[in-house]
């Protein structure tokens, strides 16, 4: 259907008969049957010129061409004329020295007009959501997709070429309770029972290792049944790896090349050959953070020693309770605004903080200083702290107290918001990948009252901590895990796994699995390592997230083809939608949903089912 593609023609054609098909990107009608047209496919655009000399009859055609039409033309390409000693090049286009003048014209299917126009900026995403066909030909989005490819080309190749095999596991498996909330598929088979939709292929790529594949990957779907946040969808895509006899480093090693590749080879970025490594532990007392972004400052500064004696009670009462005082000092930050400041009060209380103590350093002395608090701290303690923070003229000083994992995630989020208000990443474009490792291998819910597994229940602790797991000595174990971390993103994590099959029970035996359960849900896997069981250990990068990163856009739905919206809905498809009654009895399932009531609930049901 055509010789070319859009972005092709140049003065190497000048002369040659050349057939395109495309869509109408624009029309310039200069009247008396003189016609351009913008024609664009996947690769780019070209001018096209309809004469009134060379066919009356294609002028005719050309002037009820509307955006979006599809059309084949055929001409012979000529170099743009100068029109009054004006150069009609344009720069901006592959073919812009060129242009292609029509012989032959097939309106090959018409379009209707258009919900939104696709050659500027359209706010409404729902909108966009709806009319995704449409939203996916602007050239931005056609660039995402190819820049989406890419990155799984190259994440084949390399792994490829490092002898790692691609395997498939099920999408209709097992509930286990490892973390989110699954989807669940109705057996019609077996009546009364369901499928669960994998979170992740954990337990069947730690099942192939057992099958002695010993490099397994897979490009894998994964869903969750959570409530959403800006970057998450509920299915999404992992690049999910698994290797037997492997340490820690060794998984490092290959992420680290594998991710080299895929920045080089998409869109030509250099990472470094070693990513940077900070333990968890540091992580959070320097960055507030488990996920930092290392491209600025704004340490978080330890304050104990300042007021350990301190007769400010919110201070010397936090550090008696066992917590920590911190500090950031967000240099040249002085001025925000009341409304910045509410913000930042907001962000903290959200994170858990009672409020948020600052001072504005107005002055080189604590004198000039405007501030909540600094009436209740003493000159000496002013002194020590202004020296320990370096505090001058024109910064804002803001500060945590209380429980350790609380300060460090309140000042963490409002260190990201101080960076924000000073634009200190305005056109940044460094690449800070840094590994975090040394994560606590389990965490106490106060709330339950009981452990859970930061990572998940497969994670190996250090070898030093491995007797106390077996002992029942929960607290301060760490794990074998780490997550690789890109400019504040986590851009996925993982870990060496347990293999033994007593480990593994004592880990289930922690995290309050019952005798029955370990037999009824994790009976395959324990079986599994019983009998010569590898080393083994992985990791899952979220596919989405290094691609949003890749095409530099700010939210995974740019680079997913068809995206759920925030509220889990597919706009274009109208899913969730009602099923039919008969579909639902052949599956022996009836729903209990009310309309008339405001939860839902129906007639009778518990508020806590
Ligand atoms: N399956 C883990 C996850 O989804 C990653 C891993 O440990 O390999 O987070």
């Amino acid at each position: 259907m055509r010789t070319h593609t859009c972005n092709q023609i140049s003065r190497a054609d000048v002369g040659n008969t050349v057939t395109l098909i495309g869509w109408v990107k624009s029309k310039r009608d200069q009247g008396a049957g003189l016609i351009f047209i913008d024609l664009r496919d996947r690769e780019g655009v070209s001018q096209v010129v309809f004469k009134p000399e060379n066919s009356k009859e294609n002028s005719d055609i050309a002037e009820t061409l509307r955006a979006e039409d599809v059309v084949q033309v055929t001409g012979t390409v000529e170099v743009r004329p100068e029109i009054d000693g004006q150069s009609t090049f344009n720069d901006d286009i592959a073919t812009g020295e060129v242009e292609l003048i029509v012989s032959d014209v097939t309106v090959v299917n018409r379009a209707e007009v258009l919900p939104f126009p696709l050659d500027k900026e359209v706010n409404n995403e729902d909108l966009r959501l709806k009319y995704r066909f449409l939203d996916l030909r602007r050239p931005a989005m056609a660039r995402n997709l190819k820049l989406r490819h890419r990155i799984t080309k190259t994440t084949r190749d390399v792994l490829d070429e490092d002898g790692f095999l691609e395997i498939e596991t099920p999408i209709l498996s097992k509930s286990t309770p490892e973390g989110a909330r699954d989807f669940l598929v109705p057996s019609r088979l077996h009546p009364g029972n369901f499928y669960a939709l994998p979170q992740a292929p954990q337990q069947y790529k730690q099942l192939l290792m057992c099958s002695g594949v010993e490099k397994y990957f897979q490009i894998a779907k994964c869903f969750r049944d959570e409530d959403l946040r800006a970057d998450r969808q509920p299915e999404f895509t992992q690049i999910d790896i698994e290797a037997s006899f492997v340490n820690q480093d060794d998984i490092m090693g290959l992420t680290e090349k594998l991710l080299g590749r895929v920045f080089k080879e998409s869109i030509g970025a250099d990472a470094p050959a070693k990513f940077e490594r900070i333990t968890y532990n540091d992580a959070l007392n320097t960055y507030g953070s488990d996920k930092p972004d290392t491209r600025f400052g704004i340490h978080l500064n330890d304050l104990g020693d300042v007021f350990a004696n301190s007769k400010f009670k919110v201070f010397s009462g936090a550090l008696k309770a066992g917590g920590c005082i911190k500090a950031i000092n967000a240099k040249g930050l002085c001025g925000a605004s009341t409304g910045q400041i509410d913000k930042l009060t907001k962000a903290a209380i959200e994170a858990g903080a009672k409020g948020l103590a600052y001072i504005q350093a107005r002055g080189t002395t604590p004198a000039e200083w405007r501030s909540p608090i600094t009436k209740f701290l003493s000159e000496e303690e002013l002194l020590a702290m202004q020296e320990k923070l370096n505090i001058e003229e024109g910064d804002l000083v803001l500060f945590g107290a209380g429980d350790w994992d609380t300060v460090c995630d309140v000042l963490g989020r409002v260190r990201l918001m101080c960076a924000d208000y000073l634009n200190l990443l305005t056109g940044n474009t460094d690449l800070n990948f840094l590994w975090v490792t040394e994560f606590p291998l389990l965490h106490f819910d106060k709330e339950e009252g009981r452990w859970h597994a930061v990572h998940h229940p497969f994670t190996r602790p250090i070898p030093e901590d491995e007797a106390k797991l077996k002992a029942g000595e929960y607290e301060g174990l760490r794990a074998q895990a780490y997550d690789v971390v890109l400019n504040g993103y986590e851009l996925g994590g993982g870990s060496i796994r347990i293999h033994e099959t007593d480990l593994q029970d004592s880990m289930f035996t922690a995290l309050g699995v019952t005798e029955e359960e370990k037999k009824s849900m994790f009976g395959h896997i324990l079986d599994a390592f019983s009998f010569g069981a590898p080393p083994h250990g992985g990791l899952a990068l979220g596919l989405d997230r290094v691609a949003m990163l890749v095409c530099g856009t700010d939210s995974i739905r740019e680079v997913i083809a068809f995206p759920k919206n925030n509220r889990g809905t597919d706009l274009m498809s109208a899913s969730p939608a009602e099923v039919d009654f008969k579909q639902l009895r052949e599956l022996y399932v009836k729903s209990t949903f009310n309309k008339d009531d405001k939860k839902g609930l129906a007639k009778g049901q518990p508020v806590k089912a």
